[in-house]
């Protein structure tokens, strides 16, 4: 268990409050709007809410990693899904991949404009014919003159697609091979020939930007080459349990604050002359959504210590992805009930927990995939 940290709880609080003021006013129109204005990275980073475990020299505030991981679960349990995965693209994601793979220059030219929101972050991996089977993906950067990589090909639902300004691109720099021709890539969006597609419609996260890219000859500097060359999945699968401890974090942001909302709703909602709190129905649904908040909550925090410890290994990661998404599903599902008709009102905010818990349990490697990698651990292949 994590001991008490009043440091900690300080920042949840501050963040708390930027939320109610630069948030909470604003939000419903951008979920209308498909998109949340590009200002919200620079004021998140205004007030020091970006990559925030990044070391000083890179402009960060080199506070542990779960300071960084509190943003992600409190802006999920403020019933703001898709902010909270903007900032887990951006923070524990992208940022993450260019500490931890690239050079001294990377790192000085890109990490301190992520801290400030300058710089938007993404991760590029998807592709229309490629997901799970990420070895086939078709983007290809092939090397001129030993100079620049011509960059050709595409990517689709691109979390942060339309803000980025930089993203963490797979592509295949020897196209002839499989797993071992995959590389990563720095690519900035404002290249010539790098196109931003259309922002797509969603059922959940609806002012998450995941857009689709076009990339036509763009000439990427071969100093944007992310480590070495054909190395692309050996760094995925050792930047996937950050991701995949992130995506718990949302999820359990998600199920404590559908908690919190449903607790107030039963106490208020009457029927039969009584609140419906009265209901042994109610109470046993909010009493099992409270074991398994505790129950995501204890494997969250284990995974926590696991990662900071630099001991979380792919299985382990794999199965928090799974477990705490499963639970996030099956906890709004089961308290939206409690709404009734209300719980499927947009005007609800319970509606948005549910809708948004659904993306969980397939992006960042489905769940099936998950358990595929758990399986792999127990019986050898
Ligand atoms: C809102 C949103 C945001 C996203 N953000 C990003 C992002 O920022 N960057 C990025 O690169 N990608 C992103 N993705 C893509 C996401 O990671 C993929 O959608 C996901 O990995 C699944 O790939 P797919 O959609 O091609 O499904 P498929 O791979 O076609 O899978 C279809 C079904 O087959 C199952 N399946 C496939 N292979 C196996 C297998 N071996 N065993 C058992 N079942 C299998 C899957 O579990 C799934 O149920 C995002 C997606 C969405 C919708």
């Amino acid at each position: 268990m994590l001991k008490h940290d009043a440091d900690l709880e300080l920042f949840r609080d501050n963040f708390r409050r930027f939320m109610q003021e630069h948030i909470a006013p604003y939000y419903l129109q951008w979920e209308k709007d498909g998109i949340m204005p590009r200002e919200i990275w620079t004021k998140l980073g205004e007030n020091g809410f970006l990559c925030v475990d990044l070391p000083e020299q890179y402009g960060g505030y080199a506070v542990p990693t779960y300071y960084s991981l509190m943003l992600v679960e409190e802006s999920a349990r403020a019933g703001y899904g898709a902010l909270s995965t903007a900032i887990s693209c951006h923070s524990e994601i992208a940022a993450p991949y260019i500490l931890h793979i690239g050079n001294e220059a990377q790192k000085q030219y890109w990490l301190p404009r992520m801290v400030t929101g300058e710089v938007v972050g993404a991760i590029g991996m998807t592709e229309p014919g490629a997901g799970s089977d990420l070895q086939a993906i078709r983007s290809s950067a092939i090397l001129q003159q030993d100079d620049y990589y011509l960059l050709n090909g595409s990517k689709t639902f691109i979390s942060n697609g339309q803000h980025a300004d930089l993203v963490i691109l797979a592509a295949k720099t020897d196209p002839a091979a499989r797993a071992k021709g995959v590389s990563l890539l720095m690519v900035d969006t404002h290249l010539p020939g790098f196109k931003k597609g259309t922002n797509l419609e969603k059922i959940g996260l609806h002012s998450q930007d995941t857009s689709e890219l076009f990339f036509d000859q763009v000439k990427v500097p071969k100093q944007q080459l992310l480590g070495q060359a054909g190395q692309g999945f050996a760094y995925l699968m050792q930047e996937l349990p950050r991701e995949r401890t992130a995506i718990a974090a949302t999820a359990l942001g998600a199920i404590r604050g559908a908690i919190d909302i449903t607790i107030r709703y039963v106490q208020e909602r009457q029927a039969f002359g009584q609140p419906i709190a009265k209901f042994q129905n109610t109470r046993f649904v909010l009493a099992q959504a409270k074991i398994d908040e505790q129950a995501t909550a204890a494997f969250y925090e284990r995974c926590l210590e696991l990662y900071m410890a630099g001991e979380m290994d792919v299985q382990t990661a794999a199965a928090i992805k799974a477990f705490s998404t499963d639970m996030q599903m099956k906890v709004t599902d089961h308290l939206l009930q409690l709404f009734g008709g209300y719980g499927y009102m947009t005007e609800y905010p319970i509606s948005r927990f549910f809708v948004d818990a659904r993306i969980q349990r397939i992006y960042g490697g489905t769940n099936e995939i998950m358990k595929e990698i758990v399986a792999r651990d127990l019986l050898g292949r």
